[in-house]
C-alpha cells in the first residue's frame, strides 16, 4: 500500500510534528559515536524547511522510561543536527508544557524545535490519547519519518495521526519502497540469508517468503535447530528443541514449492564461543564433537552460498552466519558479507548485528539498502503491519475500500434449493475485484461450504453469545466455527424488529464475534415513524454508539456496516441514491468523530435497500456505498450474477 509523502502535500507556512528516530548510541562522556541516525533524518528535515514549513521534531532515545533522565536528553543531539544543518535548532527541556505550547506557537516559517526525549513522558509509551492530541495540537500535519520505531503504536508514532493527517517522511518512503521491492515484486533468483542466534526471532520472514524465494541459505545459531531437525548430533550447540517443528515444517513446505533450502555443510566448533585454543574445524557435519558448539559456519559452506548469492539477482540478509564478536568465529558471516556487496543483486540488509558484521569489513556501501530499524524491518519483511506505517494517509484513498456485496438468504432455500443454485451460480461466477458472500440458512451452510472454492465467503445468519446452555432454539459462535463461516450478520431490521431484539443484545453478539473472528455485518437502519418525526440520525447514532461502545478501533475496522433504510423496504417508498449516500456519509461521519479519519476511511459499509441488478451501479458509484447487503435478488442466480458483476439488465 502506498502511503502519501511530504512531496503529496503542502507545506509552506505550516507547522508540522516531525517524528524521527534519533536513537544515537553515547560514549559514556555523552558524545554520540555513531551519528547515521541524525544524517538519515537530514533530507527530510531539509525538505520542509527549504518548502517554508515550521518544524518541531520528536525522538526517542534509550529507555529512560517516563523519568527525566539526565544521560538520556537529547541536547547532544541537537547540538550535532545544528552543527550540520547550519541552522539553529531550539531544544527544549521537557518533552511538553506550556513554555513548549507558548515556543511553537511564536515560531517563524523556517524554524526548528526539538523536544526534549519524548520517552521521558510516560504517556508515549502508553500511546496516551490526550497526549497524542496535545501533541498533534502543536501542529497541522504529522510526518513520521522513524521508520525504526514504526512498529511501535505510541503516541508520536500511531496516536498523532487520530487527530493530524500523517505523511511518510523521506527515509521512511525509503525504507518502504526498499523494502517492499523485495517483499512484492522480487526480481528472481531471489535469495534469502538469514542468520542470528534464534529461529524464533527470525521465522517469520521465512514463513512469509517461502512462496517468493528461490533460495532460502541458513547460518548462525537458528541453523543448529535445522540441523537437529534433519538428525544431525549438534553437541552442545546452541538449539530450540521445542522448535524442532517448526524446522520440519519449513522444511517440508520448501519441498512442496520446490525451494532450496541450505544448511551448513561444514562448520567451526568450539568449547564455548570465547575459548579460542579449543576451536576446531569440522569439515562435515555428521561428526560434531559432542562436546563442542557449532559457533560459525565452514569455508565449504561459504563456498555453497557464494555460489547462490552469485546467481541471485534479488537478495535479504537478516543474522550473523556465527558468533562474528570473536574473530575465530566471524570468517563464515565475512564471507557471506563479501559476496552479498559484491554480487549484482539488489541487496537489503536489516538487523543490528548484521550490519556491524558489514562495517567491519568495510562494505557497506555496495549494499542497496541497509534498513535503519532492526525490529520494524523484521517486522515488515514477516508480512505485519505496522501501527506507525499504518497510521499514514494512503496514495489512493478513493480505491481503498474493497467493495463487498453480500446475499441474504434469510429463511429461504432447502437443501435441494441450495444445491440447485450452486449448481448455477457456481458455474458462471468469476472471482474479481469485488467480495462475494452469502448470508444463508444455518441449515444450508454445509451443502454452501462448495462455493468457498470459487473465494466465496460464507456466513450465517444469527447466532446467540454465549458459548452453550439452556437456550432452545439456540446455535452458537462456537458451533457455527465448524462451518468456517466468514460473516455473521447481527442487527438486521428483521431481527430488531420482529425478534425484539435490542441494542444491548446487539452490542453483546457484536463483541462476541469480533472475539471469535468473525467478521460482523452489523445492520443500522431507521423505521418509518422515526424517519417521519426526522430522528433518523438519532436512531443511527444510538444503535451505533451502543454497540461499539467497547470496540477499538484495530476491531471496529474489521466490522461491515450495513444501512438499511427499513422505510423503503417493501412499502413502496423509495430511497434515492442520493438519499442513500447521505445517510451511509453520515454514518460515516460518526467513525470519524468517534474514532478517527483514518478509520472511516476504511471501515466499509453497505447499502441494504432493495437492491437489484437494476440500481446496484448507480448504487456503487456514490462515493460513501461500498456494496450491498440483498435479499430477494440474492436468492437468483442469474440476478446475483448480474448484480455483482454489476451488469444492468
Ligand atoms: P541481527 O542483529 O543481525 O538481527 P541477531 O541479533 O538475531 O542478528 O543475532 C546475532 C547474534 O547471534 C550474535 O550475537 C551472534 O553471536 C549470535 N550467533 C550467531 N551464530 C551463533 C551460533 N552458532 N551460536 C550461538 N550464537 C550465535
Ligand atoms: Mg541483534
Amino acid at each position: 500500500m502506498k502511503k502519501q509523502t511530504i512531496r503529496d502535500i503542502d507545506l509552506a507556512g505550516k507547522k508540522v510534528f516531525l517524528r524521527v528516530d534519533f536513537n544515537v548510541p553515547l560514549d559514556k562522556e555523552g558524545h554520540i559515536t555513531d551519528d547515521s541516525r541524525i544524517i538519515a533524518s537530514l533530507p527530510t528535515i531539509n525538505y520542509l524547511v527549504d518548502n517554508g514549513a515550521k518544524v518541531i521534531i520528536a525522538s526517542h532515545m534509550g529507555r529512560p522510561d517516563g523519568e527525566y533522565t539526565e544521560g538520556l536528553r537529547l541536547d547532544p543531539v541537537a547540538r550535532r543536527l545544528s552543527e550540520i544543518l547550519g541552522r539553529d535548532v531550539k531544544k527544549m527541556d521537557v518533552v511538553l508544557d506550556d513554555y513548549v505550547k507558548r515556543a511553537v506557537a511564536n515560531m517563524k516559517d523556517k524554524e526548528i524545535i526539538l523536544l526534549e526525549n519524548i520517552r521521558m513522558d510516560i504517556r508515549e509509551t502508553d500511546n496516551d490519547d490526550h497526549f497524542a492530541k496535545e501533541l498533534a495540537s502543536l501542529a497541522d500535519v504529522f510526518v513520521n519519518d522513524a521508520f525504526g520505531a514504526a512498529h511501535r503504536a505510541h503516541a508520536s508514532t500511531e496516536g498523532v495521526s487520530k487527530y493530524i493527517p500523517g505523511v511518510a517522511g523521506l527515509l521512511m518512503e525509503k525504507e518502504l519502497a526498499h523494502l517492499s521491492r523485495a517483499i512484492e515484486n522480487p526480481e528472481k533468483p531471489f535469495v534469502v540469508i538469514i542468520g542470528g542466534a534464534k529461529i524464533t526471532d527470525k521465522i517469520g520472514i521465512i514463513e512469509n517468503l517461502l512462496n517468493k524465494v528461490d533460495s532460502v541459505l541458513i547460518g548462525g545459531g537458528m541453523a543448529n535447530t535445522f540441523l537437529m531437525a534433519q538428525g544431525y548430533k549438534v553437541g552442545k550447540s546452541l538449539v530450540e528443541p521445542d522448535k524442532l517443528d517448526v524446522a520440519n515444517n519449513i522444511l517440508e513446505e520448501a519441498k512442496r514449492l520446490k525451494v532450496k533450502i541450505l544448511l551448513p555443510v561444514d562448520c567451526m566448533i568450539a568449547t564455548l564461543p570465547r575459548e579460542k585454543d579449543t576451536v576446531e574445524y569440522c569439515s562435515s557435519m555428521d561428526n560434531i564433537n559432542q562436546d563442542k558448539m557449532i559457533l560459525d559456519i565452514g569455508p565449504e559452506t561459504v563456498k555453497l552460498y557464494e555460489k547462490e548469492i552469485k546467481t541471485a539477482k534479488t537478495i535479504v540478509w537478516n543474522g550473523p552466519m556465527g558468533v562474528f564478536e570473536v574473530d575465530d568465529f566471524s570468517k563464515g558471516t565475512e564471507g557471506v558479507a563479501k559476496a552479498v556487496a559484491n554480487g549484482e543483486a539488489f541487496s537489503i540488509v536489516g538487523g543490528g548485528d548484521s550490519m556491524a558484521a558489514l562495517k567491519k569489513v568495510g562494505l557497506s556501501y555496495k549494499i542497496n539498502h541497509i534498513s535503519t530499524g532492526g525490529g520494524a524491518s523484521l517486522e515488515f519483511l514477516e508480512g505485519k503491519r505496522l501501527p506507525g506505517i499504518e497510521a499514514l494517509i494512503d496514495k489512493e484513498i478513493e480505491k481503498k475500500r474493497k467493495p463487498v456485496i453480500v446475499g441474504n438468504w434469510k429463511m429461504h432455500m432447502n437443501h435441494a434449493e441450495t444445491r440447485n443454485f450452486l449448481e448455477k451460480f457456481l458455474d458462471e461466477y468469476q472471482q474479481n475485484d469485488t467480495e462475494v458472500g452469502f448470508c444463508v440458512p444455518f441449515t444450508s451452510l454445509q451443502v454452501a461450504d462448495r462455493m468457498k472454492e470459487k473465494g466465496i465467503k460464507i456466513g450465517a445468519q444469527n447466532f446467540y453469545y454465549t458459548k452453550e446452555g439452556a437456550y432452545t432454539g439456540e446455535v452458537s459462535l462456537e458451533m457455527l466455527s465448524d462451518y468456517h463461516i466468514d460473516y455473521i450478520l447481527i442487527g438486521h431490521s428483521e431481527r430488531r424488529s420482529l425478534f425484539l431484539e435490542d441494542n444491548e443484545l446487539l452490542r453483546k453478539k457484536l463483541e462476541k464475534a469480533i472475539d471469535s473472528k468473525v467478521t460482523p455485518i452489523f445492520c443500522v437502519g431507521e423505521s418509518d415513524e422515526q424517519r417521519e418525526a426526522n430522528h433518523t440520525k438519532a436512531v443511527l447514532m444510538d444503535q451505533l454508539a451502543s454497540a461499539f461502545v467497547n470496540v477499538s478501533e484495530q476491531d471496529a475496522e474489521k466490522v461491515i456496516i450495513a444501512y438499511e433504510p427499513v422505510w423503503a423496504i417493501g412499502t413502496g417508498k423509495t430511497a434515492t441514491k442520493e438519499m442513500a449516500d447521505e445517510t451511509i456519509a453520515f454514518i460515516r461521519q460518526w467513525f470519524k468523530e468517534t474514532y478517527s479519519t483514518r478509520l472511516s476511511d476504511k471501515i466499509r459499509i453497505q447499502y441494504g435497500g432493495s437492491v437489484k441488478p437494476g440500481n446496484i451501479r448507480e448504487l456503487m458509484s456514490m462515493p460513501n456505498i461500498d456494496g450491498a447487503l440483498v435479499g430477494g435478488a440474492s436468492l437468483i442466480p442469474e440476478d446475483f450474477l448480474a448484480l455483482v458483476n454489476r451488469k444492468e439488465e
